[in-house]
Parts: C-alpha cells; structure tokens; sequence
C-alpha cells in the first residue's frame, strides 16, 4: 500500500479521542509531503538534527513531535518549532527545555517518559520516580512548558497479554498522577503509547496518541 493509502486507512480507523502521530524517522522529506498531502499534519521524529532539517523544506503547518531521547544540549535547536515532546526523562531536561523554550517566549507541550517494559534498556523515569517528581515539581517555577500527560512503550514481545498488561500500567498511572496533580488542568489529558506492532491494544487500553512508523513509510530507508 502507498503512504496515502496508509494514512487514509489510519484516520478512517481511528476512533476521535486518538491522534496519530506519523514517525517520519529516517525516510525523507518527499515521503513526509506525501503524508502532509493526504491530510496529515502530526509527524514524530526522534534525532534534533534530522528533524531541524526536515522542518527548513516542509510546510510550516505542521505539528512536530519529539519521541526519541533528547540530549539537553539539543533542545535550543528544536526549541524555536517543536510543538509536543513525548520524551521528557529527566529533571535535568525538563528544565532546560523550560530554559529554551522562554527564549522564544514559546510554551512547549511535554510528556513524562515512564519505563514500564521489561527491557533494561529503555529510558523513562520509574512509576516511583516520576511520583516523586511531580510531588515536587512547582508548576510556576517552569512557566514555558506544560505537561501533558504521559508516554510509555511495551516490551517488544509476541506476549499480548503482556503488552496489555503495560499498557494497563500506563493507563493506571496517567489517572493517579491526573487525579493527584492535575485534577484542575485539562491540558493533562494525553497518554502516549501504541506503535505499529501494538497499537490496536494501545486504543483499547486507553492511548490518545499512538505513534506509527513502519506501518505508513514501510522500512526505515537509512
Ligand atoms: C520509531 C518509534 C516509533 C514507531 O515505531 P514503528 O514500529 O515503526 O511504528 C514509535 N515510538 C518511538 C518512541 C519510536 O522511536
């Protein structure tokens, strides 16, 4: 199927609540426009660099998301566009993003990255980590950034049950943190989580913002 087919199918598929954001990473920009001219408008890119470059040639009406890991000292480049960023996973960058963000006296959407897989790998603040965080995180003190809600990833396993299971977690934590946090901010009201293998359990456990690359670009070509 081509990328509009793809895309066509994914905004007939998705139920209003969820958005989709398009991971455009590592296919280029003419595959990108061809997205934009079926109607999308939501990419997600996961390196500043490429990013940055993609930005300069496409349309300014696009909404760029950032999922990947973030260093701190790459946040002034995505700073001046960046409308979402789905990776927040430290204090350390929270803050300099707040920093960036007020040199162009933008407020930029963030999300708090949870690890809930099995995988050591994966980045993200722990359940208890990211508690206490948000227990001392005063809200006036960062006035060019708003959290969002949050974004996690499954393990990458055949097991749905366990994948479900994360997602569940996800789900579970987003409605504590919203309830002991944020229960007077309406802004905080979005769960990142579901990619091209799990997103139809990601929608039934509560997403409202999957994130699908392979399944409209096909294979990442560099
Ligand atoms: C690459 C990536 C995706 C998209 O994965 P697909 O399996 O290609 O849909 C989603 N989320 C993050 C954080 C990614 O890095």
């Amino acid at each position: 199927m081509s990328i509009t087919e793809n895309i066509t199918k994914f905004r007939a598929l998705l139920p209003p609540q969820v958005q989709l954001v398009a991971v455009s990473k590592f296919h280029p920009a003419e595959d990108l426009l061809e997205a934009y001219n079926a109607g999308q408008r939501i990419f997600g890119e996961s390196r500043a660099q490429e990013l940055t470059a993609k930005q300069k040639v496409l349309p300014n009406d696009i909404e760029w998301h950032f999922i990947g890991s973030l260093q701190s000292n790459k946040a002034k480049d995505i700073a001046p566009f960046i409308h979402t960023i789905h990776s927040i996973d430290s204090p350390k960058l929270l803050q300099e993003v707040n920093k960036q963000a007020g040199k162009h006296n933008r407020i930029i959407r963030v999300l708090l990255e949870l690890h809930v897989a099995q995988e050591e790998s994966k980045h993200g603040f722990t359940p208890e980590e990211c508690r206490e965080f948000l227990q001392n995180f005063n809200k006036d003190a960062f006035p060019y950034i708003r959290i969002c809600g949050l974004m996690g990833m499954a393990s990458n396993t055949d097991d749905t049950s366990l994948i479900q299971q994360e997602f569940q977690t996800l789900h579970s934590l987003f409605s504590s943190f919203k309830e002991s946090f944020f229960a007077d901010e309406d802004y905080f009201c979005e769960l990142s989580m579901g990619m091209s293998d799990d997103y139809p359990l990601a929608i039934q456990e509560g997403s409202t913002l999957i994130r699908i690359g392979t399944s409209i670009f096909g294979e990442r070509k560099y």
